[in-house]
């Protein structure tokens, strides 16, 4: 799968961090970070550009998490947070989509969210803005629709580790490659999704001119 405005690199591993503003947080009850909480999605999660969210049977509860992603463009292993925006391939909008419902109940077990956040189709993405093209990465925003609805604005400066701190953090685990994904954490505003919903997300820059755009729908 070559990943959309990069055709250059291909999908690689999807990494995702959760609690990553303050305020979102705090909106599900949860604590704020000490580190950043990772999670990873397996690439069957991927819907590209035109294609739907599938809302699976088995949750009451599916939720958006509108959130930056970043897609890398070289290896990298214990990069400090400096040289970090330099394994920069692009930014796009997704959407962290989230069975609320089942990653309740693995809470409250103490399990993994793996099965909440991994169904097909639980990670939608925009086409990829190349990085030479974003003036200020700790200036985007992203902003979600949905029917028509203003449902989530957020901003990079609003994160708890901004977007060179996640890349340092996690290349001190995991060895970075072309083509892995980072999806960066929600604002607040998270919220229910049901078949028929039509999603417009966008990554916004500085005062809010849209930089990439992604339009999907839900299907049961
Ligand atoms: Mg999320």
């Amino acid at each position: 799968v070559k990943l959309p405005g990069l055709p250059e690199l291909s999908l690689g591993t999807v990494y995702c961090i959760g609690r990553n503003y303050a305020e979102h947080a705090r909106e599900l009850g949860n604590a704020v970070p000490e580190e950043p909480v990772v999670f990873l999605k397996p690439q069957s999660a991927v819907a590209l550009p035109g294609s739907p969210i599938r809302l699976p049977a088995v949750s009451k509860r599916v939720d958006h998490e509108t959130e930056i992603v970043i897609a890398i463009g070289k290896s990298g292993k214990n990069v400090f947070a400096g040289d970090a925006l330099a394994l920069v391939a692009g930014y796009a909008v997704g959407i962290d989509v989230t069975a609320r419902d089942l990653q309740e109940a693995a809470k409250k077990k103490a399990l993994p969210w793996a099965v909440a956040k991994g169904f097909d189709t639980f990670a939608p993405i925009s086409e990829f803005v190349p990085a030479d093209r974003v003036a200020e990465p700790f200036e985007l925003g992203v902003t979600l629709e949905v029917n028509g609805q203003l449902r989530q604005t957020g901003k990079a400066s609003g994160m708890i580790f901004p977007v060179d701190a996640l890349i340092a953090y996690l290349s001190g685990i995991f060895t970075l490659a072309p083509g892995d994904l980072i999806f960066t954490g929600t604002p607040p505003g998270v919220g229910p999704l049901v078949a028929g919903d039509r999603l417009v997300a966008r990554l916004i820059e500085g005062a809010g001119e849209s930089l990439a755009l992604l339009k999907t729908s839900c299907i049961s």
